[in-house]
């Protein structure tokens, strides 16, 4: 089935709300359709109550409407088993907790393998981990945007105990073979953790195909209410680890002197939790696979073959990512102007080498007079920016309600931006 976005921006009413609108900062967050509005309204006029605790009739259907939402998730991302699926705030409260457990573990001289082309919530979190001797590393990024997998290679040794990375770059829209990097930390007996932030929304993700050891995304970014995020991880692993925060929910017995803990997953979701994000997260899935995420994928790739096809002849342009379109998720960051070549790469550096003769700040004041929201600044991946030798890029990312036309308009108005600055 092929995406047909004209009809689909109907389901949306910030659309109606705006007429005009032309949203392309999807890889920030996503748009909400009505049927997840419903869902949650009707939660809160229906059976609002906690869940696991009431025995009412009430409580027990929001219970089952809560987890409900987990075999959803589960099925959605070909987990075998949904008590493999956390329920948590957003990725970034994830990578947290993968940081917070998996680190109690480290001893001095352990290391953890990134890349350079991380997001900070995959970066700041292991960040924490270095008080304690801990050693980060990065495989590197090569000159076509890609990941160096052979220098991931070369970085995985014994003292490897934790490999974390992006399955799609927020930046470049690179994706990365996260099933080849699985393999290659399974075989080094290193957990294997995947950001998967970019990518769960946009293509089919399947986590026994991948073969990873965890895997987290956020709901939000997914047509989903803000606030629900999911963690996957094997449940024997899941089993194995100490629990992220303490409260209520996520115990088993407690006394005075201790406490055991729930079975996994609950061990893992402490306080009352965000039932109607789970539930908006349930009726985002169906609404996504109503879509078909194999036509998801089609649609995006589309979009950015007809960006780069016109990003030809756009003079002065510089764009950051794969042009290979089966190397590259539905991201476009660029920026106009004195851009020099990029031998930048081969150092380190965080010197913005790059003046940009349109700041992308500016490009998006101008484009949101148009109505045009896109994204710029440095997207939360401030090394990378460096490693690229800009100090910020313009982004826009479609999504399935976008059309052609759209990405037209955006062009056109970037030549009227460039005229008016020019005067
Ligand atoms: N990783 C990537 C690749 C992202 O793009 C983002 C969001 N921009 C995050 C992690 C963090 O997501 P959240 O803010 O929903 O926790």
């Amino acid at each position: 089935m092929s995406v047909n976005p004209e009809l689909l921006k109907k389901d949306f009413p910030i659309f109606e709300n705006n007429p005009g609108l032309v949203y392309l900062d999807n890889a920030a967050t996503t748009q909400k359709p009505a049927s997840v509005i419903r869902a949650v309204s009707n939660y809160y006029s229906t059976v609002n109550s906690n869940v696991h605790r009431g025995v009412y009739r009430i409580s027990e259907e929001a219970t089952e409407l809560y987890e409900n939402s987990r075999r959803k998730v589960s099925e959605f991302i070909g987990s075998s088993d949904p008590a493999q699926i956390v329920f948590l705030r957003n990725t970034t409260e994830a990578i947290n907790l993968l940081s917070y457990t998996l680190g109690r573990k480290l001893k001095k001289g352990d290391e953890i393998l990134l890349t350079e082309m991380e997001h900070h919530s995959n970066l700041i979190p292991w960040f924490f981990l270095r008080e304690a001797g801990i050693v980060i590393r990065y495989a590197r990024m090569k000159e076509d945007f890609t990941l160096d997998y052979e220098d991931f290679m070369n970085k995985l040794n014994p003292r490897t105990a934790i490999a974390s990375f992006t399955h799609v770059s927020n930046v470049l829209g690179t994706i990365n073979n996260v099933r080849e990097l699985s393999r290659m930390c399974s075989e080094n007996g290193t957990t294997s953790i995947v950001d998967a932030a970019q990518s769960v929304p946009h293509m089919p993700v399947d986590v026994s195909r991948i073969g990873c050891d965890y895997l987290a995304f956020s709901g939000h970014k997914m047509l989903a209410p803000a606030g629900i995020g999911v963690l996957y991880g094997r449940k024997n692993l899941l089993e194995e680890m100490p629990p992220f925060l303490g409260g209520g929910e996520m115990i088993g017995e407690v006394t005075y002197d201790g406490s055991t803990w729930a079975k996994v997953p609950w061990k893992f979701e402490a306080g009352t939790q965000n039932v109607e994000g789970a539930i908006g997260l349930s009726a985002a899935i169906d609404y996504l696979r109503s879509i078909g995420m194999d036509s998801v994928r089609n649609h995006e790739r589309s979009m950015l073959d007809h960006i780069l096809k016109i990003m030809h002849t756009v003079d002065d342009i510089k764009q950051f990512g794969p042009l290979d379109l089966n190397k590259r998720g539905g991201i476009f960051s660029f920026n106009i102007g004195d851009v020099k070549p990029f031998d930048l790469l081969s150092q380190a550096t965080t010197k913005f080498a790059i003046s940009h003769s349109i700041h992308p700040h500016d490009l998006a004041a101008f484009l949101d007079g148009r109505n045009i929201a896109i994204r710029s600044g440095h997207h939360c991946a401030m090394p990378l920016m460096g490693r690229i030798g800009v100090a910020s890029t313009a982004r826009i990312s479609p999504y399935i309600y976008n059309d052609e036309s759209e990405l037209d308009l955006f062009f056109e108005s970037l030549s009227a931006c460039r005229k008016a600055i020019a005067r």
